[in-house]
């Protein structure tokens, strides 16, 4: 362990040598010790094991093993926030997924600064008690954070709960991301290509445009998949909820129903989260910049995740949420966070920006190129999925539905 491989969750792989020397590799020198038990990290690293391998075993029964394939994951050493998928060509192969601790613990602490604000949802819990004293605020350079602990907890305990919440969310979805990667093939798809794996790509490449392209719509198809699971996990703890409410204190029972009590409460707890989580270490828009990431930037994303939860709520009239009503509420919530971003980051907030990202002439025609793209490589992905593809455009857009 001394190589500083964080070593939860993946007790069966078979060639951990191999795993561990190419995840050290990345950067994951911190190992954390069982001296460490009862500390923040130790405790946040334990409760995403059970979390993921949970998942693990909902999500597995979609991917169809190939015979000597195994998929497996763990929270990584890292202290640099970080999520990856890779395909480890070893005998037998291994798909698997990565989530750095660095990410875990900055996106807790990320929403236990946004429900310390009492403005920032003050519907839940005692906002009252809550108080904006001086503190140290985030910037897009203070990430990831450095600082020592404690930070600012919500005084609420409530609020604390659900904080704790729209974390999980958020770093579900990441892992449901990862997931989604390895489920449509995307590793596999790449490796044909003669182009870097996702994993094996430096932090913040200069693309080719072409490629750079291409990768951005595979992180448009994980994004895709990705919240079709988050939304099927969603209302599955919806459904659970008044099963286990009564074993919950009384904090634990009102944060759990403000996150997950009805359909629009986690659609826009999905949103919220989803807009910190990219807000937080990016440019809204910077359409120079764009054509050469390897990731669409917060504006797209943001686009894509809304007319995307837009299309499953479509598909899934049952739930009893008018996609119409979503695109209406979406305004709101995107607004709210921004300004709780702007907030913790001691800025103004941007919303003429963020709306002119959403309508502009450049910022869309971006969108649909990468949309047109995605349709055009969707046969050469088909040949790879392992688990049930979301249609991409077969819905109308956004604006056909408003
Ligand atoms: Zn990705």
């Amino acid at each position: 362990m001394d190589d500083g491989f964080l070593y939860f969750g993946s007790a069966s792989i078979s060639d951990d040598a191999d795993v561990q020397r190419v995840i050290g590799s990345r950067g994951g020198r911190k190992c954390l010790h069982s001296d460490e038990r009862g500390s923040f990290e130790f405790d946040l690293c334990s409760t995403l094991e059970n979390k993921f391998r949970w998942m693990l075993l909902w999500a597995q029964p979609r991917y169809f093993v190939q015979r000597q394939r195994q998929l497996q994951w763990c929270v990584t050493g890292a202290p640099i926030p970080n999520a990856f998928s890779s395909l480890f060509k070893i005998d037998p192969p291994i798909d698997f997924i990565g989530i750095s601790y660095g990410l875990a613990c900055t996106v807790v602490e990320l929403y236990w600064r946004i429900l310390a604000d009492p403005g920032t949802f003050p519907d839940v819990g005692e906002p009252a008690v809550e108080s904006l004293a001086p503190l140290t605020f985030l910037t897009h350079d203070s990430l990831p954070l450095k600082e020592a602990r404690p930070w600012r907890q919500p005084v609420c305990t409530i609020r604390g709960h659900f904080a704790k919440s729209l974390a999980y969310m958020a770093l579900e979805q990441a892992f449901l991301h990862e997931f989604a990667h390895i489920g449509n093939g995307h590793n596999d798809y790449l490796s044909t290509l003669n182009l870097l794996s996702l994993t094996d790509r430096p932090y913040h490449p200069v693309a080719a445009e072409k490629d750079s392209l291409l990768l951005q719509t595979l992180e448009m198809d994980a994004d895709a998949t990705g919240l079709m699971y988050t939304l099927e996990l969603n209302e599955r703890k919806r459904l659970d909820l008044p099963k286990y409410a009564d074993r919950l204190d009384d904090a634990k029972r009102i944060a759990n129903i403000a996150a997950f009590g009805a359909v629009r409460a986690y659609i826009r707890n999905i949103l919220f989260s989803n807009y910190v989580f990219w807000r937080c270490k990016d440019q809204v828009w910077d359409l120079e910049k764009q054509p050469h990431d390897d990731h669409p930037q917060p504006a797209i994303r943001m686009k894509f995740l809304r007319d995307g939860l837009a299309r499953c709520l479509l598909a899934m009239p049952h739930l009893g949420y008018s996609p119409n009503d979503f695109i209406t509420d979406s305004r709101e919530i995107i607004q709210s966070a921004e300004i709780a971003c702007a907030r913790i980051m001691h800025v103004e907030p941007q919303l003429e920006v963020y709306q002119s990202a959403f309508q502009t002439a450049d910022a869309v025609h971006y969108f649909e190129k990468l949309e047109d793209y995605w349709c055009k490589i969707r046969h050469s992905l088909m040949k790879y999925p392992k688990v049930r593809m979301l249609a991409p455009c077969n819905l109308p857009h956004n604006h056909a539905l408003i």
